[in-house]
């Protein structure tokens, strides 16, 4: 098959959202964008060698490529619609692209995601994908929103997908009966776009979790002009994470490792019963794991009471403003 073959077979799935009035095949796809709505875009490019490991299976990649973008619009609390894909392959390689859509169309249909165009190009694996959203005027989920007092939240537990990738380069041990588990996490993750949904009218701000928890939340903190502090004994990790390191290992896997793809949220006192309610609605889990200071914008670690030093080299990056 030729490139233009390939799309037509592989990349043009018969549609079933009335607001693509041209999907692709034209110059441009043509979208229909709700009365009194705001549109959230976001793009995010993964590169082999960079943020995968040549050898991923296709379907694990299919899937991450288009988790990582949903992920953003779930931290923006948008109602996903459409995507768009553009490939660099160094070949055409069927098997590859048949592995790769099985992953991508399943997680678009759970969400109704729509393909609308794209590019085919040849080079070295690269894939970028870029989501569209709707939101109701106003109603998007920034990070400068956050205000002294605020609770910080977290959805999920942290960490798993950090030592999922540990797993696999053999850093770790983890035991038999949560590999699978860990490694899903790492490879499949669930963008948490029914909790952002949840989100719109209660939380202060929000974003999602992909470098970690401590440098995700110092963003926050530096866009709000506020401190955050996280109590880490508060840390939601699980069973798999217990059973395979430390406690202080597990916490500075929530905190500096990548890829959970769980949301952040502050939250005023206010809505802190509403809150309760609604993310009980969408049957997600979520914790309590710090709040918002007056002081120097940044993160502060607090274990037992008293002040927390990660041992990671990356704290500096995150600890305050930058120079
Ligand atoms: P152009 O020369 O105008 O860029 P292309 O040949 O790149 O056109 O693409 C032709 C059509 O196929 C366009 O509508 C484009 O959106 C669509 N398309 C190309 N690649 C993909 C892809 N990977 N997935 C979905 N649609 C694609
Ligand atoms: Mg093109």
């Amino acid at each position: 098959m030729n490139e233009f073959e390939i799309i037509k077979h592989y990349f043009t799935v018969p549609g079933h959202r009335k607001d693509v009035l041209m999907g692709p095949g034209d110059d441009c796809a043509l979208l229909q964008v709700p009365p009194h709505s705001q549109l959230a875009v976001s793009t995010d490019t993964l590169v082999s060698g960079v943020h995968f490991f040549a050898d991923m299976a296709p379907m694990a990649l299919g899937h991450k490529a288009l988790a990582v973008n949903l992920s953003d619009l779930a931290a923006m609390g948008a109602d996903p619609c459409w995507v768009s894909l553009a490939l660099t392959l160094p070949e055409i390689d069927e098997s590859w692209i048949k592995g790769f859509c099985a992953g991508f169309f399943e997680l678009a249909e759970y969400y109704n995601v729509a393909l609308v165009g794209g590019d085919m190009t040849r080079g070295p694996l690269s894939i970028t994908v870029t989501v569209h959203g709707t939101l109701p005027e106003g109603k998007g989920l920034r990070r400068n929103g956050a205000r002294v007092g605020d609770g910080i939240y977290v959805t999920g537990t942290l960490g798993d997908a950090a030592l999922g990738l540990q797993q696999i380069q053999g850093k770790v041990t983890v035991p038999e009966q949560y590999r699978d588990f860990v490694r899903t996490k790492f490879e499949f993750p669930h963008p948490r776009i029914l909790a952002g949904q949840a989100l719109r009218d209660i939380a202060s701000s929000a974003l999602d979790l992909s470098d970690g928890l401590a440098g995700d939340l110092a963003h926050v903190a530096r866009a709000s002009g506020v401190r955050a502090q996280l109590e880490l004994e508060r840390l939601p990790l699980s069973a798999a994470m217990l059973d395979s390191v430390s406690r202080e290992q597990g916490w500075e896997l929530a905190l500096t490792g990548g890829d959970d793809y769980e949301l952040c949220f502050t939250v005023p006192e206010i809505h802190r019963g509403q809150l309760e309610t609604a993310l009980a609605h969408c049957g997600v889990k979520f914790t309590r794991v710090g709040r918002m200071l007056a002081g120097e914008p940044g993160v502060e670690l607090m274990a037992k009471g008293r002040s927390y030093q990660l041992s990671t080299q990356s704290w500096d990056h995150f600890r305050s403003t930058p120079a």
